[in-house]
């Protein structure tokens, strides 16, 4: 009896300890799980990567602490500096359509978060990325550190892109620019794609697919988005 008492309870704390432990070490778990469901998957996300990274990156670690409860909600939140992290479908639509591939290297413009750098992180092979607000790009930095090698954040104005990273397969722009910077085409592989909202500030701005082929760049429009702006370092002066 005693034996078989003292087992059960070996059994039942074992369990206990797992599920606590497991419920320690991500408690968004499921509702990141429906996110990729219904916001996602329901859409017209269907790339096999993207899905998997976005189930896999603990998007509540890249918000601010006041916004955690709300990181996997259909929207943008603000994470300080007047700025904000993409919605979650904004971010795998864009992720989709350049169709990152294991052997990339990708270049990112807005920082921001962390949270788009650390989605491509999981599916390419290099991810540089730039921010323009020095206190954004450190607490990026620091939270892509505790969990990437392959991620690389420099402070600056991302119009000139980074000529010494690049060329790059593939430039995801995650600020509204009023027209496409030429570095960022310039610095482009042959084949390379860029998606970028293109429009002024706090109106309705276009999400613009460019595409290199040669010397032929091809752009495309793809849907009205509304992204914060993309400011250049003189203005700041
Ligand atoms: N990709 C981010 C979205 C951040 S919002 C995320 O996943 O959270 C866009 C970011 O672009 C802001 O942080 C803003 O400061 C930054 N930004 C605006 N203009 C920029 C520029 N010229 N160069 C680099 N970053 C810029």
């Amino acid at each position: 009896m005693y034996y078989l008492g003292l087992k059960f309870l070996l059994l039942t704390g074992c369990l206990l300890g797992y599920g606590t432990a497991a419920a320690q070490r991500d408690p968004y778990e499921a509702e990141r799980r429906q996110m990729v469901r219904t916001q996602l998957q329901a859409r017209d996300i269907h790339h096999r990567a993207t899905l998997r990274a976005m189930g896999t990156v603990p998007r509540h670690l890249y918000v601010p602490a006041a916004q955690q409860r709300f990181a996997y909600q259909d929207r943008p939140l603000p994470i300080g500096y007047g700025q904000t992290i993409s919605q979650p479908y904004i971010v795998g639509y864009m992720t989709q359509i350049i169709r990152p591939e294991a052997r990339h290297n990708v270049l990112e413009i807005g920082t921001g978060s962390g949270y788009q750098a650390a989605v491509l992180a999981e599916i390419v092979d290099q991810v540089h990325t730039i921010e323009i607000v020095p206190e954004l790009g450190q607490t990026a930095r620091r939270v892509l550190g505790q969990h990437y090698d392959n991620v690389r954040v420099k402070t600056g104005d991302g119009y000139y892109g980074w000529e010494e990273a690049g060329p790059f397969d593939a430039i995801v722009v995650t600020a509204a620019a009023e027209y496409i910077p030429p570095p960022l085409v310039e610095q482009l592989k042959d084949g390379g794609k860029m998606i970028i909202p293109v429009g002024s500030p706090f109106q309705v701005q276009l999400l613009m697919l460019v595409e290199k082929k040669g010397s032929d760049i091809t752009t495309r429009t793809l849907m009205p988005v509304r992204f914060v702006p993309f400011t250049r370092a003189s203005q700041d002066q």
